[in-house]
């Protein structure tokens, strides 16, 4: 890469190129470590192989490759580590819809021929989002990408199992689960999405066992549900049911005799205070039954088809029962009353069936059961360690989240009824109906020796094997080097949503199987911190969302502006528990800055040309200096910026400052160590957006507009040693700025960096070069006050002369009032300030403050000498012209808003901001006018 920049930033061909190496190089791969030496490892919150990148992604890697970037730069032994979850039910109903496109049906394929096509459509589709990865520069470890239906991974996970299993810990039994009778499978909470739907509210009258005219009033939203009730409910408190208590009603239609029982299932304040109890559909109503020994009568089939127990309903579909029940209900008078009810309705997120609530038989986790060697159990332990601070929650406020849930935690119902995924590693015997778990397939039931035994059906939930993920991707159950050296791993990025389903499963399972491995007990969580990220939403703060049609598309983004400048963006708004307001408009202003820093950069070469052209300075100087340290050399981590030549200057060389060094580079050199300082600290407590802002601010305000402004003079020096210093200077600061801004903006950074090198860097990447840290002896207070001051003093007088309007070319005399230490530092600095057009300086004895055309600093105060000539006719000509377009304009405003063709079409917000423009255009209007009549006063007057 030679140094001579093409002259448009060209993000797309840069990013492409770049992409492609750190891939073909394996850059990011991170051999074992050997012991003691410093790690930062990071797991990937794996994306569904379904997927496709979204904001929410595009922001979590942001930060993660900052993380990791920034990590490896300062020497540690930086780990990232990719992979793809299989995501049981996304995946299959993926390919059950594509087959269902060329007519075929899963169940008369058979799970072998299913699972093939499953397979196949991975290796088809299923790296895609890995390639968007790679565009968006994500700096893994390629070579150690797993996928969880891996062999290794699936060891992995049947290993778990049955280790929990031989510890008692898994069981069978029946429990209500969330059941959708389309996938015909059981769903955690999170894949059920629920939705505020218009139903109705049914009152139904159960008559009171031999208490003639007596009944009890239920309400229902489920009123086909009745056929399965056991009990109806009342509240031991609610006086209005004291004389039923030990009663029974007789069930409509049905006429079967259940119980009145006191449950605080009831509550007195809620429509009759009555409830009607169904626990084999209803997740509460089963708790109570357990709490009372209910039956537990089932009355619909797994496609929520009426079964033999719902007697003449029997075979009807629940749509369909319903609207019978009801019926019947009404023609038998126990019918009280029908009202419009708004209803949560729960849906399967994948199909969108409503969700129907079922007692089966599942697998289960007992999560608050101690272990057989005493250790406590893992929802305690899983408490523990975020208790006593080895796992720290960034924001901190979700550690008492994490926590109340854990107290709530119940027993993990790990089983799905599906064919995609880990198939649950127990084996039925057809004889003694006795349960075989086993490692490897078993030949015959371990109970009677009988062949007859079948595996089971169901498979693992998604969740069970990634929450194996940060010990199962090392290797374990094995007990290799990996696992000793990247677990615990340092840090998880990850969103809110999925704290209790993922990170919380880690946590007890980590500790869990890790506790054997690791001698120091606070190595058994499986990271030490936990850095909970905001959500990306629109411009106006709404959630994306498909239906509403605001998602942002981040290739999209990509596409536009680059991904340095997306990136930039994210990083930039990213403040820990602050929603991100996604708008283009600030990737646009990013993308701007990496176009300053390009022009910056070609800026620099151009000078450095000349130099070499005229045998004063080359480049190859500044390699053979070394200025960087590489990341894991064995000699520290150096300063930022080494070898600044103060020792070349000339000691006589104008603009000099006390120490013989130019106050510019003492300060730049000052600030630049501070930054470095800053950047560090803000990232070490994911303050994203405040790391940006630093980098940010000093590369393009402090070294673009002040630094370069400063030093070019000298860069065009008569005196061979002054320019020399000056260019062995600048191109230090900037390549230090270049690695600063390297983490947040890999690509960029990444061919300017072998540009500055014109080629034979001295390492292949940026990425691998060291880290700027602070260095205290290369601090300079003093010169980073004085420079202050003095751009304190060019600024105001460039704020003067803008506000006065005096013309470009128009010298003024400038007043100063200032103590004589600010004096004395004006003085010494005036050829750099006569540069920034501020000269013939007078310093005068007594406060400007209330002088005209004066700026007050608490260190000096400024004014401009300036009597204003004005033109009055000129003027007057050029007010009226401006008059006339101001309203031209209201004209057109005005028409707009007086015609209600246009005002139907046009979007409520522009119609808004027309409203506005028109108050706005009447006030402008008025002062123009009131401006005109006093320049026209004016001239009269002369
Ligand atoms: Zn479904
Ligand atoms: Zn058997």
């Amino acid at each position: 890469m030679p140094h001579d920049l093409p002259k448009a930033y060209d993000p797309a061909e840069i990013e492409r190129r770049w992409a492609d190496y750190w891939v073909a190089e394996n850059l990011f791969h991170a051999p074992t470590p050997k012991p003691g030496e410093d790690v930062f490892s990071i797991l990937l919150p794996p994306p569904n192989v379904t997927g496709l990148l979204h904001m929410g992604h595009m922001l979590n890697h942001t930060e993660m490759d900052i993380l990791a970037r920034w990590q490896r730069m300062l020497g540690k032994d930086a780990m990232w580590l990719p992979g793809t979850d299989h995501a049981g039910i996304a995946t299959q109903m993926m390919v059950e819809r594509q087959l269902a496109s060329e007519g075929i049906n899963r169940r008369e394929m058979g799970r072998e021929k299913f699972l093939e096509r499953v397979w196949q459509w991975r290796e088809q589709y299923g790296g895609y989002i890995l390639e968007q990865m790679k565009r968006l520069g994500d700096s893994v470890d390629w070579s150690r990408e797993f996928f969880t239906m891996d062999e290794r991974l699936s060891r992995a996970v049947r290993e778990a199992f049955v280790r929990m299993w031989e510890e008692g810990l898994i069981y069978r039994g029946t429990y209500i689960v969330n059941w959708c009778p389309r996938c015909m499978t059981a769903l955690s909470d999170l894949e059920v999405i629920h939705d505020e739907t218009h139903g109705k509210l049914w009152e139904i009258r159960y008559p009171v066992v031999d208490m003639p005219g007596e009944s009890i009033v239920v309400a229902t939203t489920r009123p086909e549900t009745m056929l399965g009730d056991t009990a109806v409910a009342v509240n031991p408190r609610d006086e209005r049911y004291q004389h039923l208590h030990g009663r029974k009603v007789r069930l409509p239609l049905v006429g079967r005799e259940i119980p009145i029982i006191l449950d605080e299932l009831a509550q007195p304040e809620f429509g009759t205070g009555a409830v009607k109890v169904t626990p084999a559909h209803d997740p509460n109503d089963f708790e109570a039954g357990k709490r009372h020994n209910l039956e537990e009568l089932v009355i619909m089939d797994e496609t929520a088809r009426m079964n033999e127990n719902a007697g003449p309903y029997r075979g009807l579909d629940r749509h369909e029962a319903r609207e019978r029940i009801v019926a019947d209900l009404e023609e038998s008078g126990a019918l009280a009353s029908v009202k419009d009810y708004t209803v949560p309705l729960g849906k399967c997120d994948r199909c969108k069936t409503v969700v129907e609530p079922r007692i089966s038989t599942q697998w289960f986790l007992a999560v608050n059961k101690p272990t057989t060697d005493g250790r406590p159990s893992l929802a305690q332990v899983a408490r523990d360690v975020v208790n006593d601070g080895r796992i720290r929650f960034t924001p901190e406020n979700y550690k008492t989240i994490y926590l109340q849930w854990m107290e709530n935690i119940h027993d993990w119902c790990i089983s799905r009824q599906l064919w995609w995924g880990h198939r649950i590693p127990a084996w039925h015997c057809a004889d003694c109906g006795g349960i075989t778990v086993s490692r490897t397939t078993p030949a015959r039931c371990e109970h009677c020796g009988s062949a007859k035994i079948e595996q089971d059906s169901d498979v693992l939930d998604t969740w069970f094997s990634s929450g194996l993920l940060p010990f199962s991707a090392l290797g374990w159950p094995q007990k290799t080097a990996d696992c000793d050296a990247f677990y615990p791993t340092s840090t998880l990025v990850t969103g809110f949503d999925i704290l209790f389903f993922w990170v919380a499963r880690m946590i007890m399972l980590g500790c869990h199987f890790m506790d054997e491995q690791k001698t120091d007990k606070r190595d058994i969580v499986p990271f030490r911190e936990v850095y909970i990220h905001a959500l990306v939403r629109d411009a106006e703060r709404q959630k994306m969302s498909k239906t509403k049609g605001n998602v942002v598309d981040p290739i999209h983004v990509i596409e536009k502006y680059g991904t340095d400048a997306a990136r930039f963006t994210l990083a930039a708004m990213a403040a820990p528990g602050t929603d991100i307001a996604f708008s283009e408009s600030r990737t646009e202003s990013y993308r701007a800055f990496a176009n300053k820093i390009w022009n910056a950069a070609r800026f620099l070469f151009m000078n450095v040309d000349r130099a070499e052209e005229q045998k004063l300075w080359s480049l190859n100087e500044f390699a053979a200096a070394k200025p960087w340290t590489p990341a894991a050399s064995d000699c520290g981590h150096a300063a930022g910026v080494q070898g600044f030549a103060a020792a070349m200057l000339h000691p006589s060389a104008p603009n000099t400052g006390a120490l013989g060094t130019p106050l510019e580079d003492r300060w730049i050199l000052s600030r630049f160590n501070r930054v470095s300082g800053e950047v560090s600290a803000a990232l070490g407590e994911y303050r994203f957006h405040e790391a940006a802002h630093v980098v940010y601010h000093f590369f393009w305000g402090e070294y673009c507009d002040w630094y370069v402004e400063l030093i070019k003079p000298r860069l065009l020096s008569a005196d061979r040693d002054e320019a020399r210093a000056a260019f062995s200077n600048i191109v230090r600061v900037f390549e230090g700025a270049l690695r600063l801004l390297a983490p947040f903006m890999p690509f960029l950074t990444e061919e300017i960096w072998h540009a500055v090198y014109n080629g034979t860097t001295p390492l292949k990447s940026i990425a691998l070069a060291a880290y700027p840290r602070s260095d205290a002896a290369q601090l300079d207070p003093d010169a980073e006050r004085d420079m202050a001051i003095l751009q304190d003093l060019i600024v105001a007088v460039r704020n003067i002369r803008a506000e006065l309007k005096v013309p470009q070319k128009e010298e003024l005399p400038i007043e100063v009032f200032a103590s004589p230490e600010v004096r004395a530092l004006i003085e010494a600095n005036a050829g750099a300030l006569e540069r920034e057009r501020i000269s013939g300086l007078k310093f005068v004895g007594e406060s400007l403050a209330k002088a005209s055309n004066s700026r007050a600093t608490a260190r000096f105060e400024v004014r401009l000498a300036y009597e204003q000539k004005i033109d009055y006719a000129a003027e007057t000509a050029r007010e009226t012209k401006e008059l006339e377009r101001l309203e031209g304009e209201y004209q057109k405003n005005s028409s707009q808003l007086a015609n209600p063709g246009f005002l139907a079409k046009a979007p409520a917000h522009v119609v808004e901001g027309l409203k506005k423009r028109r108050v706005e255009l009447e006030s402008l209007i008025e002062t123009k006018k009131i401006r005109i009549a006093e320049l026209r006063r004016k001239m009269g007057e002369r």
